[in-house]
């Protein structure tokens, strides 16, 4: 049986442009086709097992024809798979989604179109254009300027075009600006017509040249603006000075890597994005259960007995309460045992199981925890401190020296992920990184590790910051120079650091 086809609009760049309707095509594909104008980030939505197939243009790559890409379409849903073809913008807006879909009508291929925000209008809306506005604009029409501009005859009507007093959107016509121009002038539009082109609109790359259709051809040269950009001809144009609002946001433009786990990175990099950033995932930490189970099951086997349980992170909190869970004990039976947490998110961890925490210190670091437990703990007490195994020994030997006798249990182990330094040094060149965040020493430590001694220089114009003082010393002594350390030792202090920075 065939398997069915989704032709699915995949917005205009910024990766949460795309439709709900569409991120459930990403999710349940069994074959994924993608192009140049694709935001990545959104193949991460899709299954583990998921084909992905590259059809645009890439410098060493094949490059696929538009006849080749609906054949591959029509091939892998013959084989019975759901296969999502994601394009930019709309599919039906110069994206040749007519053309697949009439392929897979001649071969009784089921298939859906799902409509998505094209370009044509959301990128003039990021650059704060709007393509109508009363008393100003009331029509739009979005053409193609992908023409040869030697052709003798252009098929477009320069003649309509020319009389047209509503906005102009052309697509794909950087590359023809100075003819568009030119013959939108000679037929009859107003050489001081507001124009502006937008060049990868909606990401952190956007770019905003302005001018008039007389003068625009010429800067487009001098800036060496090029494609993808769209030209938008009209008086709407100057109504970006009061609206414009995407890349007046405090970290537009701002590369930020991020190097917490796969799993702690979605609440960073959301921030980032929300002011403006854009967050690119490089896990130099990877966490994992700790296998040998015989030093957790042995304290919880006692739970009673302890005084306080001291929890230094929220994966320490996450671990602890999964293997209480697999051996069936009651979590009533910690009515006895004070709760520490390092710090808010950890605290927040603990709230969510139902617990009151007792103690959250001043400062978020070890230190502080055995300042703010001085008075609360007595010789002989016992205490549970369910953390890393790379955990730094203060900490235990501060609550030593408080009299408590202190069970310190490695609850899960961090590991570096298996990443070639190729591939980070790829992605801080091809990527042009702007900041690195380090939310722990390890990661700071890996990090270095990953990234090899001798490619060092690299990092020479990135900006470093770091989550508090310990991960600071922890880059420092790699010889790598913090510039912005957090104020408060959270991920709200860090991201706060960075922006004020700016
Ligand atoms: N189907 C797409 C258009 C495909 S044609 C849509 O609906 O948006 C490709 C052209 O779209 C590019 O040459 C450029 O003119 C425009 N385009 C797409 N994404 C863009 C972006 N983020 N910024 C500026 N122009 C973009």
């Amino acid at each position: 049986m065939s398997g069915k086809v989704y032709l699915v609009g995949a917005g205009p760049g910024d990766y949460k442009l795309i439709t709900l309707k569409g991120l459930e095509c990403i999710k349940k594909a069994d074959v994924i086709l993608y192009d140049r104008l694709i935001n990545p980030k959104l193949l991460k939505y899709a299954k583990d097992n998921v084909e992905t197939i590259y059809v645009g243009k890439a410098p060493n790559a094949h490059a696929y024809n538009q006849e080749e890409i609906s054949q591959l379409i029509l091939e892998k849903a013959l084989e019975g798979n759901v296969v999502t073809r994601l394009k930019g913008g709309d599919p039906f807006v110069f994206g040749r989604g007519g053309e697949e879909a009439l392929l897979l009508i001649e071969n009784n291929v089921e298939f859906e179109i799902v409509p998505g925000i094209t370009s044509a209008i959301s990128v003039p809306a990021y650059a704060g254009i709007p393509v109508t506005h009363r008393n100003v604009s009331s029509s739009f029409h979005v053409i193609t300027g992908h023409e040869d501009p030697l052709k003798k005859h252009s098929s477009l009507d320069y003649k309509a075009l020319g009389s047209l007093t509503g906005t102009l959107i052309f697509l794909m016509g950087v590359k023809n600006i100075e003819s568009i121009s030119n013959n939108l002038i000679k037929y009859g539009q107003n050489p001081e017509r507001p124009v502006a082109v937008i060049r990868r609109g909606t990401t952190s790359e956007q770019r905003i040249l302005t001018g008039t259709l007389e003068n625009i051809a010429k800067k487009v040269e001098e800036h060496s603006l090029k494609n993808p950009a769209i030209i938008i001809v009209g008086e709407v144009v100057d109504l970006a000075e009061s609206l414009r609002w995407f890349d007046k946001k405090p970290l537009f433009g701002k590369r930020v890597l991020v190097t917490r786990t796969r799993t702690q990175a979605s609440k960073l990099s959301e921030k980032i994005e929300e002011l403006g950033g854009e967050s690119i995932e490089f896990p130099t930490i990877e966490i994992i259960e700790n296998d040998d189970f015989t030093d957790i099951d042995r304290a919880i086997g006692q739970i009673e007995k302890y005084k306080w349980v001291i929890f230094t992170s929220v994966n320490g909190v996450k671990y602890f309460f999964e293997r209480m869970k697999k051996l069936s004990f009651d979590i009533r039976l910690l009515k006895n045992a004070k709760f520490c947490a390092i710090g808010p998110a950890t605290a927040n961890e603990l709230n969510d199981k139902g617990f009151v925490v007792d103690c959250i210190p001043e400062e978020y670091v070890a230190e502080s925890i055995v300042k703010e437990l001085k008075d609360k703990i007595d010789a002989g007490d016992n205490v549970l401190l369910p953390r890393a195994d790379i955990a730094r020994s203060s900490l235990e030997e501060g609550l030593k020296d408080l009299g408590a006798n202190v069970d310190n249990i490695d609850i899960y182990k961090t590991v570096i992920p298996k990443h070639e330094s190729k591939e980070l040094i790829e992605i801080l060149k091809e990527r042009k990184i702007d900041i690195i965040t380090f939310t722990s020493s390890s990661t700071a430590k890996n990090f270095y590790e990953i990234l090899g001694e001798s490619n060092k220089d690299l990092l020479k114009n990135i900006t470093l910051a770091s989550i508090g003082p310990i991960t600071s010393k922890s880059a420092d002594d790699l010889g790598m120079k913090i510039n912005i350390e957090a104020k408060e030792f959270t991920i709200d202090g860090l991201v706060e650091g960075i922006v004020k920075y700016f």
